[in-house]
């Protein structure tokens, strides 16, 4: 099998090692020939070019780009592929892209492997990036059960857990639990910045701890990715934010009221439903 690479950043590079390790012969495009460069030199592919004319004779292509480049880089590919050559990517939001990329190729089906860490680009690629992470695969009724059958096969070749869903699913399911969050936790460092006082500015500051750093992980992260959610997932994130708000209206509420009880069973309700989330 011979696999084709656009995009050699992390997700792209991380793929990279892991299935040139299995043996596979990987190819591998990126922007920059620097980029091309470090992913041969590190043993992220086997060859590599700023000519997608080296995605000649591949079997299956993985597209790694930033999501806003995924569309145009399969239609710009169409020229090099044999007509049974399986197409994926791997980018975070789906309906949008799997819309646009299924109609441009109907051996596409989109992908989301949900690992990633706080580092971009070449020199963060790692092996076992993907290792018991979920991976999202999202068909459509017109995908060939052979082209889901074949990224499914590679998923789980390193070491992903599948998940098979449709676009729209994935993208409410992914604003509740990844889009969301980052937005709230924005919202929380802000809220702090607020304060006019610098004594207690600067005393909470040094008193910030693991709480403060579970909640606020996320806002303090990767700017480029929130606006990527924001801007490709927007219907479903502005839904979800719109419905914290009622839930913090419903808290605001019960604080105002000096309601402790029902504070106290929303409080309960969601010490008894977090766990669901993270097992
Ligand atoms: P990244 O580390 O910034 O890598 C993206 C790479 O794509 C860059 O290194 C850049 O290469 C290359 N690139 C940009 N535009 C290109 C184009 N038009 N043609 C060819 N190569 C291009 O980003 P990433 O974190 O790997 O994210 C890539 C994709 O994975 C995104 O769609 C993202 O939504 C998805 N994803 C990310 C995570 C995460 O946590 N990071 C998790 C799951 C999925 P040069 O170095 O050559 O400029």
């Amino acid at each position: 099998m011979k696999v084709g690479i656009i995009g050699l950043g992390l997700i792209g590079g991380s793929l990279g090692l892991d299935l040139k390790g299995q043996g596979i012969e990987v190819v591998g495009v990126s922007l920059r020939e620097n980029t091309c460069n470090i992913a041969i030199k590190k043993g992220v592919v086997n060859d590599a070019s700023i000519d997608l004319g080296i995605l000649k004779n591949t079997d299956v292509v993985i597209i790694c780009t930033p999501v806003e480049a995924i569309a145009s880089t399969l239609k710009s590919i169409i020229p090099y592929l044999n007509p049974d050559t399986v197409v994926t990517d791997v980018g975070s939001v789906k309906a949008s892209v799997v819309k646009n990329c299924s109609s441009l190729w109907p051996n596409f089906v989109g992908g989301h492997p949900m690992a990633g860490t706080a580092q971009q680009g070449i020199e963060a690629a790692q092996r076992n990036l993907f290792e018991n992470a979920a991976y999202v695969l999202t068909p459509i009724e017109s995908t060939p059960l052979e082209v889901i059958q074949k990224v499914e096969k590679i998923a789980l070749s390193v070491g992903g857990k599948i998940y098979i869903c449709s676009p729209e699913i994935h993208d409410r399911a992914v604003a509740l639990i990844s889009h969301l969050p980052v937005m709230i936790s924005a919202g929380l460092i802000k809220s702090c910045m607020m304060e006019k006082d610098e004594k207690v500015l600067n005393l909470a500051k040094n008193l910030a701890s693991s709480g403060f750093r579970d909640t606020s992980r996320v806002g303090g992260g990767n700017v480029e990715l929130g606006l990527m959610m924001a801007k490709y997932n927007r219907q479903e994130l502005l839904f979800s934010l719109q419905q914290y708000r009622q839930n913090l209206d419903e808290i605001i509420t019960q604080i105002e009221d000096k309601n402790w009880h029902e504070l106290e069973q929303i409080l309960k309700a969601s010490q008894k439903a977090r766990p669901d989330f993270l097992n």
